[in-house]
């Protein structure tokens, strides 16, 4: 049996993409074969696409680092023919075969089942992304937040969106941070209360401390905006650093943590352990309103995936991209 697939060949260090008929005896090892009916474009299936960042070591190599589907065979008891999953992380797409293909191979440790409550489309509107942005939430929540609104930076793109939509929806003020003024419209609709411009964050702090505006903070963006943010957070609250969209430097002081108590928390969506998995699964489905994630979502096929991921790396792509499979 053959199925479509993006393969990803390397010659010279130069990575490049096409749609292949791949055969099942290709497929790596695991116990749960998956129907993918859905993956999605998230930022680092745009590094791996172009290649940056050397994430991927073995080519030939199947990238898309999550996906929805229905089990077609299993041989670990905990899975049935029918049952319908989500994966994320475990560096599926980069160390193992991914999610931009009609089938996969898996470990069963790396499956979720879906929520009743959520579809196979609506999973992977969330995917990667969303699944960080309410490990995030959740990891604010733990510490505590504050009265200021919860600031999300890189707010019109995957981690953005979900983050502000789900805060919202939580009953949290929220200000979305962006560098394209004309996504206000459709942050607001997300839920965000006020828009920051990027500009502003982005500047390299001013001082070690300035006024407290921020009872709590989602950053996909790091760098100079992490930074000057940092200083900006009200008394014993916290900062869910999830990205490095603006760069992985972080040059700031050890004064916001001293003297106001804040809270730096790295979120890490892909190891992260099956039981939060699981309940942040069962948060996103009590959360999510299913018409503002299905107006967050582009549906795409599988043979756009090699030109949007540079889009992806620009900072050129709104909210979350799905890869539909079948197209
Ligand atoms: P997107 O490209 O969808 O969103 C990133 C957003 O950041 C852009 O839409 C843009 O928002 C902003 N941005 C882009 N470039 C810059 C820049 N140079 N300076 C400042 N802001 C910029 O990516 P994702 O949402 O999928 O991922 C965001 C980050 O989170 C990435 O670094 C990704 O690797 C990381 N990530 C981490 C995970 C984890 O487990 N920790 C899981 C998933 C993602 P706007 O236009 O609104 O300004």
């Amino acid at each position: 049996m053959t199925f479509r697939a993006v393969r990803l060949t390397e010659e010279d260090r130069k990575v490049s993409a096409e749609i292949a008929e791949l055969e099942d005896s290709e497929l790596p090892e695991g116990e749960v074969e998956v129907g993918v009916s859905y993956s999605t474009l998230n930022y680092k299936d745009g590094m791996i696409l172009n290649g940056i960042g050397r994430l991927v070591r073995n080519y030939p190599h199947v990238p898309g680092i999550d996906f929805s589907g229905t089990v077609s065979s299993s041989t670990d008891s905990r899975y049935a023919e029918g049952d319908r999953v989500v994966l994320t992380g475990w560096r599926v797409g980069e160390v193992h075969w991914g999610g931009y293909a009609e089938k996969a191979r898996v470990s069963g440790d790396w499956l979720v089942k879906l929520p009743d409550g959520l579809s196979e489309l609506q999973a992977m509107s969330v995917g990667t992304a969303g699944l960080t942005s309410m490990l995030a939430m959740q990891a604010l929540e733990d510490h505590g937040i504050g009265s200021a609104p919860v600031l999300v930076t890189g707010a019109a793109g995957g981690v953005g969106s979900v983050a502000v939509h789900l805060l919202s929806q939580a009953g949290y003020k929220v200000a979305a941070s962006t560098g394209r003024p004309e996504t206000s419209d459709y942050l607001t609709k997300l839920g965000a209360d006020e828009i920051v411009s990027r500009e502003e964050l982005s500047e390299p702090p001013a001082a070690p401390l300035a006024s407290e505006r921020w009872g709590g903070c989602i950053d996909a963006v790091g760098d100079t905006t992490l930074a000057h943010l940092l200083t900006e957070m009200q008394y014993g609250t916290s900062v869910a650093a999830c990205g490095l969209a603006g760069g992985n430097q972080l040059n700031t002081t050890v004064i916001p943590f001293l003297l106001r108590g804040v809270n730096l928390i790295g979120i890490d969506s892909v190891m992260c352990p099956f039981e939060v998995r699981e309940r942040a699964w069962s948060r996103l489905d009590e959360l999510l309103d299913r018409e503002i994630l299905s107006e967050m979502t582009t549906l795409v096929g599988l043979a756009d995936v090699p030109e949007l991921a540079s889009d992806i790396l620009a900072g050129r792509v709104q909210g979350r991209t799905v890869v539909d499979v079948g197209i």
